[in-house]
């Protein structure tokens, strides 16, 4: 059975998923109708925008997807 050579210290283990778990600062952009930051591929909070099309047209997509 293969055996490590060397096993790899805590201090290094450490180190290194402290810069791999850093958590990322989300993405926004500004909603085209009413200027309020959204996520990008997201329906906008404010106003239920979501890219040429109103909440109720992104509802039926959302529908077709689940089918
Ligand atoms: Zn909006």
């Amino acid at each position: 059975m293969a055996v490590p050579k060397h096993n790899e210290s805590k201090a290094k283990t450490r180190s290194r998923r402290a810069h791999k778990d850093k958590l990322e600062e989300p993405t926004f952009n500004f909603c085209p109708e009413c200027f309020a930051p959204k996520r990008p591929h997201r329906v906008c909070l404010e106003c239920g925008h979501y890219q040429t099309q109103g909440m109720d047209e992104a509802q039926q997509i959302i529908e077709v997807w689940e089918v």
